[in-house]
């Protein structure tokens, strides 16, 4: 049980979702975490879970100056870190005819600006034999209809795996991409209305080869594998989704 204990890991959208099941998985295991994510009053609760080893900074990732205070923060409270887990993005769908700047420029700016220059911010924090991962998606390898923003943000996070993991493999670093299917998390058709939403959902499951959503822990089981036990693997992508993309 005791398997992170001595460990300090940093995970953004650390509060819900993959990134909190994340977090319990490792502070569960003796890791200390710090988790970060917009909503205060997501974290508060995500903190009363997690029990004593964990605490949690507010911030927006595509703020580069809240990303200096995460960086303070994390050297105040842990001083070295041991694995980054660099999570938060959004998901929306919009149709390329009527898709606009703004949604354009807020995705990139969330999911790959924000994953960017989290590691570029915390990278002077990283112990030698750390582990970043980077959550990308299976949508940057396939082709649903309106997807087309969110797959090509989730695209730059795969490629930012193998060049970010050339750029700190001197100092020890790896750095490596997890790729989730659909999995059962707040985030899946959140800007749908409610009956599209569920139908998506659905469908979702229903497609996979494994006729169901992967769960939030059979994701952080993943990630736990590529920030600490997979020591020779970096710049790589773990499919983490029922068969989707490959049966
Ligand atoms: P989620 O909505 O529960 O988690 C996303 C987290 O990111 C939230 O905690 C949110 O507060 C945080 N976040 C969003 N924007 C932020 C910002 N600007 N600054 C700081 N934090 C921010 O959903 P999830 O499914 O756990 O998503 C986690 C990651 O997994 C996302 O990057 C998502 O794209 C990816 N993903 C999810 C699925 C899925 O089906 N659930 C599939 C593939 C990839």
């Amino acid at each position: 049980m005791d398997n992170y204990r001595g460990k300090n890991v940093v995970i953004t959208g650390g509060g819900s979702g993959i990134g909190f099941a994340t977090a319990k998985l490792l502070a569960d295991g003796g890791a200390r975490v710090l988790i970060t994510g917009r909503s205060q009053a997501t974290l508060d609760t995500a903190l009363e879970r997690l029990g004593g080893n964990a605490v949690a900074v507010r911030g927006d990732v595509a703020a580069l100056s809240d990303l200096d205070t995460l960086a303070e923060r994390a050297r105040d409270e842990l001083g070295t870190v041991e694995a980054l887990f660099v999570n938060a993005g959004i998901a929306a769908t919009m149709p390329f005819a009527s898709t606009t700047e703004q949604f354009y420029d807020e995705m990139f700016a969330i999911n790959a600006k924000g994953a960017y220059f989290t590691v570029r911010k915390l990278a002077p924090l990283l112990s030698t034999g750390a582990g970043v991962v980077l959550t990308t998606s299976t949508a940057n390898v396939t082709s649903l209809p309106a997807t087309g923003v969110y797959s090509a943000s989730k695209a730059a996070l795969r490629s930012m795996a193998r060049t970010l993991a050339g750029e700190l493999l001197p100092r020890g670093i790896r750095v490596n991409a997890i790729s989730p299917g659909p999995v059962d998390t707040g985030i899946l058709g959140t800007t749908m209305p409610e009956a599209e939403a569920e139908r998506f959902v659905a469908e979702r499951a229903a497609e996979n080869p494994m006729g169901r959503l992967g769960t939030p822990g059979e994701i952080a089981r993943a990630v736990a594998f590529l920030a600490f036990d997979a020591t020779y693997t970096t710049g790589a992508e773990l499919v983490v989704d029922g068969g989707a993309t490959q049966l």
